[in-house]
């Protein structure tokens, strides 16, 4: 089928990633046995690695060794890579010269560890964390298993969605049970729209909350400095943002890390044990007991580097393109709908979520692999929730862009979608 004109979007076919990626055109098998290059449009779920983090592993594959306790010369090299490679993301975050970075398997991990460290209220009860009803499980559930989470449903605009949180933090302090801590996403995984930062910071802080911001589909699309921010904590997957499975960080203010119970028991964490007792260490090792994934470390360095040197200008402009391409033609087709949150959101991600009217969106996501090779996310993505609220009980379809997609990608999922809406159910 033809792409379908639709006002707003340029095309943008001849658009060529900002970066290189890994895996890009792979040869997608298609149900009639022909073979087209794969479009990787679930950047949002987990992002091909760089080729300079491809290159980069290859180089430290042989250099690794015992980190930390080993005496011998390539674990010296070992625990160089692996701090400076700490040093190097805590750095891409803009982290103060006081906060740590914690060097953990991926935002999960990272914001189930800050979970276990919100001090207890002055009465000995759990502290309190507000929370949206937008998240992403990950920054859900962990607040309320370890902490006493109050789950705030938002509000169809960003500007009453914060009152809401003005509101609700005030009322905490007014009843004496004031929050320890808001936690909010950096930018929604469903909708890819942001929430104003300097605003919820100024929100939590006013009422004497710390913020920790779910960064994962943030981080990799805009720079974000904590230090210029004042956010107090980020979190991160290396996975979404162009290296491997396996590394993330948390970044942020030190001395609730270091009061906090270690995250891990074992090896490493500890200064000395004896059977009736251990002295923990406080700093990162506090938290990162067993040997530590120093091939992701460098690898999620190594895409740190390559992102902060990137033109951002043209990496947004690239994907604000290929988003509003993706928006303006899958809006142009009968019968897609594509979801929104936040009609006044400062900004938005490269993650458009639609739906096709008589169509269910594991079928939608099916046809797009086996009869175009384009790979996207269907479900209720991790925000069940939010999924409900909205009215997207079955679920949805999500395609999401980043540095390393090309617009051909974006005109063949548009396109494809128009395809099956002509061919009908
Ligand atoms: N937060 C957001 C906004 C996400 O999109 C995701 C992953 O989809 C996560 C948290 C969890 O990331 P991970 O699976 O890497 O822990």
């Amino acid at each position: 089928a033809e792409t379908p004109t639709c006002p707003g979007a340029e095309p943008v076919g001849d658009r060529a990633p900002v970066l290189p990626v890994l895996g890009h055109d792979t040869p997608a098998p298609l149900f009639d046995g022909r073979r087209v290059p794969y479009a990787n449009l679930d950047v949002a779920a987990s992002a091909p690695a760089l080729q300079a983090v491809g290159d980069r592993v290859t180089r430290t594959l042989p250099l690794y060794a015992s980190v930390h306790r080993g005496a011998g010369y390539l674990s010296q090299v070992s625990t160089t890579l692996y701090e400076s490679a700490r040093a190097t993301i805590g750095e891409f975050v803009g982290a103060r010269p006081d906060d740590l970075t914690l060097l953990v398997r991926h935002t999960t991990d990272a914001l189930n560890l800050l979970a276990g460290c919100v001090p207890a209220a002055a009465d000995g009860t759990p502290g309190r964390v507000l929370v949206l009803d937008v998240e992403h499980h990950a920054n859900l559930l962990p607040w309320q298993r370890a902490t006493d989470a109050t789950v705030l449903t938002g509000r169809g605009t960003v500007a009453a969605t914060l009152e809401a949180v003005r509101a609700e933090l005030a009322a905490g302090t007014a009843a004496g049970r004031g929050y320890a801590l808001l936690a909010v996403t950096g930018a929604s995984n469903v909708t890819g729209e942001t929430l104003p930062v300097a605003d919820v910071v100024a929100a939590a802080h006013d009422a004497g909350a710390r913020v920790v911001l779910d960064g994962a589909q943030l981080v990799p699309h805009r720079r974000f400095s904590l230090a210029a921010t004042g956010v107090d904590y980020l979190a991160f997957s290396g996975h979404k943002a162009y290296a491997p499975f396996g590394t993330g960080a948390l970044v942020g203010r030190r001395d609730w890390l270091d009061a906090g119970t270690p995250y891990l028991a074992g090896g490493g964490a500890v200064r000395s044990v004896r059977v009736d007792g251990t002295d923990w260490h406080d700093g990162p090792a506090r938290h990162e007991a067993g040997s530590p994934n120093v091939l992701g470390a460098v690898a999620l360095a190594a895409a740190c580097e390559t992102l902060a040197a990137v033109d951002t200008v043209a990496l947004r402009e690239h994907e604000d393109a290929l988003r509003a391409r993706l928006v303006d033609g899958l809006e142009a087709i009968d019968g897609v709908e594509v979801v929104r949150l936040w009609p006044d959101a400062p900004d938005t991600v490269g993650v458009v979520t639609f739906t096709v009217s008589g169509w269910e969106p594991g079928h939608v996501a099916a046809y797009l692999s086996a009869e175009h090779g384009i790979g996207v996310r269907d479900g209720r993505f991790c925000a069940h929730p939010l999924l409900t609220r909205l009215g997207y009980r079955a679920g949805a379809v999500r395609a999401s862009v980043g540095a390393g997609t090309a617009g051909e990608e974006v005109e063949r999922l548009v396109a494809a979608v128009a395809a099956l809406v002509a061919d009908g159910p």
